[in-house]
């Protein structure tokens, strides 16, 4: 059986998603899994309207709020489906008769994005950087933005080509909408710059099965008729995310995972220990003969550090080294190839020390 208790039998898990998550949160979930908070049940056997799980839904999304700064003119929804369902949801909810959305594609996720919303309506990509691979963003001056357009929408941080907006792109009043996925509380946000912001929970803030909305007032459209109720935003905001059973177990354990990072010294002091062990990685790589990352160093992901080795057939060697110094779950994406060292939150900096102390001795 795995000992969770031991923190020396983890893993440095560099897994892209579902990802590593706090030892001291799986120690929690273990401890109070019979019982959770002297209820005698665990906390997936309550009702979610009953007397004690509302405590889950309003403590998460308090703290939510306070690490994020989060307006009160934003709702905060957990929702099921994933980042993929938001992909749909987006253009279901906000385009009207024939508007045009805006869409940038700077690696595969906002390709997926695009792809997604241009089954439901037509859509406009103003960028698109395939061509270059996706290894940069192209600079907001060139973007043709389209001042009618219902939202623009991007991907934050793209988790495969390890790509990640250094600021937030200012497209005057058009609602800006962003899949944080895999960056999301990794860095402070203003979400006020935000029309809405969506992240699912398997890579910066709990397990999978939820997906975090953060939503402004003004956004919410009502169910359209052929549109299923569940995906209706205003659906859920009204019903505080209970317009059906939420995902309960998973909603936990980012509770959990907020506790987590409050307890770290929230999203600012986390975000330069990210900076940090990002910096200390590229770096290596930047100064190693054997190792080589092409991204745009401005545009470079301190959430997904993409790498190549110039002897390629030393790949699968080095992930089976690697493997074996309990430093899992390199590889890239299928798609790409190469390696891809996911730093989340949850990844502590001795992990990336212990990833770099491997490749240094890796010949
Ligand atoms: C993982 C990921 C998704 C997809 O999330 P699912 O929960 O698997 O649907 C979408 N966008 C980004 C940026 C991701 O990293």
């Amino acid at each position: 059986m795995l000992n969770v208790s031991s923190k020396t039998s983890r893993v440095y898990n560099f897994s892209p998603g579902p990802a590593m998550l706090p030892t001291e949160v799986l120690e929690q979930m273990q401890a109070e899994l019979l019982d959770w908070q002297g209820t005698n049940s665990s906390v997936m056997e309550l009702s979610h309207r009953g007397k004690y799980f509302p405590k889950v839904m309003h403590e998460s999304e308090a703290d939510l709020r306070e690490l994020l700064n989060i307006p009160d003119n934003y709702h905060v929804l957990f929702l099921h489906g994933g980042g993929r369902l938001q992909f749909a949801m987006v253009p279901m909810n906000f385009v009207a008769n024939d508007q045009v959305p805006d869409y940038v594609t700077t690696g595969l996720w906002s390709k997926l994005a695009l792809k997604e919303a241009s089954n439901i309506c037509m859509v406009n990509q103003i960028v698109n950087t395939e061509d270059s691979g996706y290894t940069l963003i192209p600079n907001l001056s060139d973007w043709p933005l389209n001042p009618e357009a219902p939202y623009v929408h991007f991907v934050d941080n793209e988790t495969v080509d390890g790509v990640e907006f250094a600021t937030t792109p200012e497209v005057g009043k058009v609602p800006l909408i962003s899949d944080m996925s895999s960056n999301i509380l990794s860095r402070p946000i203003d979400i006020e710059k935000y029309g809405m912001i969506y992240a699912c929970a398997q890579k910066n803030a709990g397990v999978a099965g939820i997906t975090i909305v953060i939503i402004r007032d003004d956004m919410l459209t009502d169910q359209k008729k052929g549109m299923p109720g569940m995906l209706c935003y205003k659906n859920h905001a009204k019903e505080h995310s209970y317009f059906n059973t939420p995902p309960t177990l998973a909603w936990y354990v980012t509770g959990l995972v907020l506790k987590w990072l409050k307890h770290q010294g929230g999203v600012k002091k986390i975000a330069e220990i990210n900076q940090r062990k990002a910096k200390k990685l590229y770096d290596f790589i930047d100064s190693s003969d054997l190792f080589y990352n092409q991204v745009h160093k401005p545009d470079r992901s301190r959430m997904n550090v993409v790498f190549n080795i110039r002897d390629e057939s030393k790949t699968e060697r080095f992930l089976i080294e690697s493997e074996k110094r309990g430093l899992t779950n390199l590889k890239g994406h299928h798609l790409k190839g190469g390696f891809r060292a996911s730093i989340y939150n949850a990844m502590p900096e001795e992990g990336v020390d212990a990833l770099i102390d491997f490749m240094r001795e890796f010949k």
